[in-house]
C-alpha cells in the first residue's frame, strides 16, 4: 500500500481541493518552483513517481488521453499521491492548426479519457508545443479549464541527459517557476532527484501548479499562465 506524499493523511486527496479548498489562509513560502511532466504516462513513468515518494515531491502531470487509459495504475497512483492532472489532449496536435470543432474534442476527449481514471476531470489544460491563440483559450474556458504554459526555462527534449538536463533547466530557475519536463524520455526521471536536490539547496519547495496559485486566488478557466504570481 503506498503511502500519500507531504500531507501524512491516509485518504486520497484531490490535488486541486487540496490547493484551494483544503487550507485556507495557508500562506506559501515565499520560494516555489512547480516541477511539472508532460505526454505520459508512459513506461517511465512508474520509475519517476518512485523518485518522486522518495524525495516527497509533488508534481503536476499533463497526460495524453489515450495514455492515461492505457496506463491507469499510474494515473491512480498520482492522483492518490496529490500530483496535480492535467490535459495534453488526445493525439498531440498542433491546436491552432485545426477548426474549433476539432480543437474542443481533442481537449473534452483527453479530459473524459481522465476522468474515466481519477473521477474528477481536469482543471489544466497544457496545449501541446505550446501552440495556443484566442480560439484555443476560449474553448479551453468553456472546458472549464486554466491554459497553463512553462516559464523560459528548460528543454529536456533537447539536451537529454542528467547534466545537460540539469544545467539547461537549473541555470534560469526564478521564484513562482513553472519548470517543463517529459516522463516520456528513458534520461529524464534519471536526473531528477538531483534537479530536486538542486532546487531545494537553492531554498525552493516543490509545489503543484495549483499550489503555487493558491495565495492567489487560485487559478481562472481559459486564462494563461506562464509562471507563477511573484512572492
Ligand atoms: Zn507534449
Amino acid at each position: 500500500m503506498r503511502t500519500q506524499r507531504d500531507n501524512g493523511v491516509g485518504r486520497p486527496t484531490a490535488p486541486t481541493a487540496h490547493a484551494l479548498g483544503a487550507h485556507p489562509g495557508r500562506q506559501l513560502p515565499e520560494k516555489c518552483v512547480a516541477l511539472t511532466f508532460d505526454d505520459g504516462p508512459t513506461r517511465y513513468t512508474a520509475a519517476l513517481l518512485d523518485i518522486l515518494e522518495r524525495s516527497h515531491t509533488r508534481a503536476t502531470f499533463f497526460l495524453i488521453g489515450p495514455h492515461a487509459r492505457r496506463h491507469r495504475a499510474d494515473v491512480l497512483r498520482e492522483y492518490r499521491d496529490g500530483d496535480a492532472i492535467g490535459d495534453h489532449t488526445v493525439t498531440h496536435p498542433h491546436l491552432t492548426l485545426l477548426p474549433r470543432s476539432r480543437i474542443a474534442l481533442q481537449i473534452d476527449s483527453a479530459a473524459q479519457q481522465i476522468a474515466w481514471v481519477t473521477g474528477p476531470r481536469p482543471a489544466l489544460f497544457r496545449p501541446p508545443f505550446g501552440a495556443s491563440d484566442a480560439r484555443v483559450q476560449e474553448v479551453v474556458g468553456t472546458a472549464r479549464m486554466a491554459v497553463v504554459m512553462w516559464s523560459p526555462s528548460p528543454q529536456d527534449w533537447k539536451h537529454h541527459g542528467p547534466t545537460s538536463i540539469d544545467r539547461a533547466v537549473l541555470a534560469p530557475v526564478q521564484p513562482g517557476a513553472i519548470i517543463l519536463l517529459h516522463d516520456r524520455y528513458a534520461t529524464t526521471p534519471p536526473a531528477v532527484p538531483r534537479l530536486i536536490d538542486v532546487l531545494r539547496s537553492r531554498g525552493y519547495h516543490l509545489v503543484t501548479v495549483p499550489e503555487l496559485f493558491a495565495t492567489s486566488g487560485g487559478l481562472r478557466s481559459g486564462i494563461v499562465y506562464h509562471r507563477g504570481p511573484s512572492p
